[in-house]
């Protein structure tokens, strides 16, 4: 007997779906690219929840006629390509036809269009679950106007699998970035749960970068630009002293489509070498143009990864066109011939540089000498506020583990603290322990109603992008709570005013950058709540002087407030503390 069954079509979408639509910002790829391939020049995104409750992309492109409109949904139904060798001549984002059959199997969606200039009525049919609902005349402009309704609504599980809005939101704003920046003769505007995020005229490229990353992203861009036959080369990236821990703004556009290569960025990496620390990251904005003919794209079902027959040849031409940029920009300013962009500076601003923040900080801070005592900060450089000298600061407690009272303990290297229990000899690694005893106790600061706040007399200014800047919104009242003060403006810049009592200020950049860093706590394998992550990133930053010649008294209260932790064996980042040296393991030594 035959137990082979051809799938039903609503079935096999659904499994395609799995590949095509991940989430929602792969809604927002699938339908803001085919906007893009009909032509249009404006495109509107609106989105509720993170797009898990709506996803509607508007377009003023060539419309679907009624025909279409009720095939463009079946699977591998496309009117980009017809044969085989199409594939290798591609000018469309799209040519698979599934993304619309993939997307209407998981959801509820709606697709009104018009595609006659001189009429104003139109077409809309309505599809759940793969199943078509309505087919109407109705009233519409020339365009598409597509909306997806409750993403896996008929998959709870992958719905359940979905992460905070928060997430997704980064998500989408990325896909965002990308399709914008790639597309910059293309009117935009993106708006979630009625807060309009971009509203982008066309432009020329540098000035979408500017316009999409902020006013102050003009002067750290560098252009790129090189002619060969096998690949055009054109962008921009961004001055040295601008790289960053993460790897945010890292932007390759082959032939118009953002793609993600490992080569390549390895390239742009060398390219930097000598000019950046090995952990830090360029950031980058290049187009490459290449003839359609010497790619592959249809190796991925997202089409974000993409087979170049030149790829040694590309490699070596990037690394000299961006090496040749970087030391142009070292011995002179670039002469940049776009760089009239009408960005509305007001003329005063016009020709003042940009004043660079500077923190004054109390030299004399050790963390180490303010865990018994209430903070008493001498600078005059802070206004000192807020304090409440509760027991909150007190981690020592009765709990000795044998160690001795006086408790004999001397540093080794300024790295190591050495000391001794009921068992033998102890080495402790004094940033970890620092790191340890910090981190319990901003956890425990975290659950108390208020908290120590520094406010710093020159206020910080710090630059993210917008996806940055709404995660750093999402941590914002932890960090308040933990004494931080800071206030989110247009123009993707945070204001530091405040901050807690035992951070090193000096680093408070750094700080925020390794909350970007370790990102949402949801995809984030350090930590699995907010306040968790929150007081790691403390811990860390507060341990960074740790490693200096201290005195005995606060060696000996470091000791004590380690073993007064809950967990005195492990750093909060997963890393061995102490180890000992037991007195039969000393015996044997002299056998
Ligand atoms: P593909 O983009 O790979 O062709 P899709 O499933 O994304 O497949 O879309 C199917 C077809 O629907 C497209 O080939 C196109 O003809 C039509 N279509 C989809 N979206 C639009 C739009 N916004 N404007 C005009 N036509 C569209
Ligand atoms: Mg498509």
């Amino acid at each position: 007997m035959s137990i082979i069954k051809l799938l039903p079509e609503n079935v096999a979408n659904q499994i395609a779906a799995g590949e095509v639509v991940q989430r929602p910002s792969s809604v927002v790829k699938e339908l803001l690219e085919n906007s893009i391939d009909s032509g249009a020049q404006t495109i509107k995104l609106y989105i509720k929840d993170a797009g898990k409750t709506l996803i509607q992309v508007i377009d003023n492109g060539s419309g679907i006629d009624k025909d279409d409109l009720k095939l463009c949904c079946l699977r591998h139904a496309t009117s980009k390509i017809t044969n085989s060798k199409d594939l290798f001549n591609l000018k469309t984002m799209g040519f698979r036809g599934e993304a619309l059959s993939s997307i209407a199997s998981v959801s509820q969606i709606t697709i009104t269009s018009n595609c006659l200039e001189d009429s104003n009525l139109g077409n809309q049919i309505k599809i759940e679950g793969g199943k078509q609902t309505a087919f109407n005349e109705v009233v519409a402009i020339k365009g598409t106007s597509i909306s997806v309704k409750n993403l896996f609504y008929n998959i709870p599980a992958r719905r359940n699998f979905l992460k905070s809005d928060n997430v997704e939101l980064k998500h989408i704003i990325d896909e965002f970035h990308r399709i914008a920046l790639s597309n910059h003769k293309i009117n935009f505007v993106f708006t979630n749960n009625d807060n309009e995020l971009f509203n982008l005229n066309k432009s020329i490229f540098k000035e979408r970068i500017i316009r999409v990353f902020g006013r102050s992203s003009e002067q750290k861009l560098i252009p790129v630009e090189e002619n060969t036959e096998i690949a055009k080369i054109k962008g921009f990236v961004f001055k040295p002293e601008y790289s960053r821990k993460t790897r945010s703004s890292q932007f390759f556009f082959i032939n118009g489509r953002f793609i993600k290569n490992n080569h390549l960025h390895h390239a742009i990496k060398t390219a930097y070498k000598g000019l950046i620390l090995d952990d830090y990251h360029p950031s980058y904005f290049i187009k490459i143009d290449v003839p359609l003919e010497t790619i592959d794209v249809n190796i991925h079902p997202n089409k974000t990864e993409i087979k170049f027959d030149n790829d040694q040849s590309i490699y070596a031409i990037l690394i000299s066109s961006v090496k040749h940029s970087l030391g142009q920009f070292n011995i002179s300013p670039t002469i940049d011939f776009n760089s009239n962009v009408n960005l509305n500076t007001p003329y005063s601003f016009k020709d003042k540089s940009a004043n660079i923040p500077r923190v004054e900080y109390d030299q004399a801070f050790n963390p180490f000498n303010n865990l018994k005592n209430p903070v008493d900060v001498k600078s005059k450089d802070f206004v000192f506020e807020s304090y409440e000298s509760d027991d909150k600061l007190n981690v020592v407690d009765e709990m000795n583990l044998g160690l001795s009272d006086s408790l004999p303990a001397f540093q080794l290297d300024s790295r190591y603290v050495i000391t001794k229990n009921r068992a033998g000899l102890v080495i402790i690694n004094q940033k970890r322990a620092q790191q340890r005893i910090m981190y319990e106790v901003f956890l425990k600061e975290l659950s108390n109603k208020k908290n120590p706040s520094q406010t710093l007399l020159f206020p910080l200014k710090l630059e993210f992008d917008n996806s940055e800047i709404e995660y750093l919104k999402s941590i914002k009242s932890s960090l308040i709570h933990l004494g931080f003060k800071f206030t989110v403006f247009d123009d993707n810049l945070i204001e530091i005013s405040a901050v807690h009592p035992f951070l090193n200020h000096e680093l408070i950049n750094n700080l925020f950058q390794d909350f970007i860093e370790y990102g949402d706590i949801s995809e984030n394998k350090l930590s699995h709540t907010l306040n968790d992550l929150v007081a790691k990133v403390l811990s860390k930053h507060s341990s960074y002087n740790t490693n200096v010649k201290t005195n005995q008294k606060a060696i000996e209260m470091m000791v004590n407030n380690l073993f007064a932790c809950k967990d005195s064996r492990i750093s909060p980042f997963g890393k061995l503390i102490h180890k000992s040296i037991s007195l039969s393991e000393i015996s044997n030594f002299f056998k």
